[in-house]
């Protein structure tokens, strides 16, 4: 994740654009143009400035049954991809950024090559995969840490309306940042890295999927007395002590491993395809 757009995206009127779409020929699966608009309606990327291209960034075969979803296009998930037969891959880490000097060499070589050599269709959703309301990487990752969005726009914060700031859905607080920690800890199964601010129970937490350290500071602008996101760079560390508002970094990839398979499951069970969530274990 990072940075720009206004979200709000609601999936109501999806649902039933894509039903109209489906291939006619049943059990041949959908084809790719109407997976797209699924996509498409579900996570409205035309609402965000974006680093890269949401949508399809890969022509693959013209239908679709399998779907594979994973957090980055590596070389390893597309193998994997192939492997599984998969038609088509959705990923919340696409091949393109701004700033590549678009060079079809090595590294991108061998991906475009695996994809293209299988015509798998690369699907790749950034910030508006982060951002949806209940299936995006900040939604399902607050819902496996049993954290609540606060009701409207109290609930979000920053640049773009990224963050996520809410509370404990059982109404409880935690004991200390220290706790939270372990906490996290628990539910994704890796140490995470917590510099507590002040001592004392934490009630309202601020959390952003991701390489969202930049929003520290809305978040404690905001109201926040801890922050969860997936990376920490140096000056995170000192504003956590100088603030008193916790900072808690649990991993970029383990952060953002929820987004994909909840949307690539919700339009998988919509269209009848096979779908299947494939880990490429990360320690970023
Ligand atoms: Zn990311």
């Amino acid at each position: 994740m990072t940075v720009d757009p206004r979200l709000l995206a609601s999936a109501t009127g999806a649902d039933s654009q894509a039903a109209t779409a489906l291939s006619a020929d049943h059990g041949a699966g959908v084809e790719r143009q109407a997976l797209l608009a699924s996509f498409d309606a579900l996570l409205q990327p035309e609402r965000f400035k974006d680093y890269g291209p949401n949508g399809l960034q890969v022509e693959g075969r013209p239908q679709v049954r399998r779907i594979v979803s994973g957090v980055t296009a590596s070389l390893a998930l597309i193998e994997q991809a192939v492997a599984w037969q998969a038609d088509a891959l959705f990923v919340h880490h696409g091949l393109f950024w701004r700033g590549q000097d678009g060079r079809v060499t090595g590294w991108m070589k061998q991906r475009l090559a695996l994809l293209l050599q299988h015509e798998i269709n690369l699907f790749a959703y950034h910030l508006p995969l982060d951002a949806h309301p209940q299936l995006g990487n900040n939604a399902q990752l607050g819902q496996r840490l049993g954290l609540m969005p606060l009701e409207g726009e109290a609930g979000r914060f920053g640049d773009n309306g990224l963050g996520f700031l809410g509370q404990r859905a059982d109404g409880a607080s935690f004991g200390d940042a220290q706790e939270l920690a372990r906490r996290i800890e628990g539910v994704l199964g890796r140490p995470v890295t917590c510099i507590p601010g002040r001592p004392g129970p934490v009630r309202t937490l601020g959390w952003c999927t991701g390489g969202a350290q930049g929003y520290f500071e809305a978040a404690i602008a905001a109201g926040a007395q801890a922050f969860i996101t997936g990376e920490i760079s140096e000056p995170q560390a000192h504003l956590a002590r100088e603030t008193g508002v916790s900072f808690i970094a649990c991993g970029h990839h383990a952060s953002e491993r929820y987004g994909a398979p909840a949307v690539a499951g919700h339009v998988a069970a919509q269209l009848g395809l096979d779908h299947r969530f494939i880990e490429v274990p990360n320690p970023a």
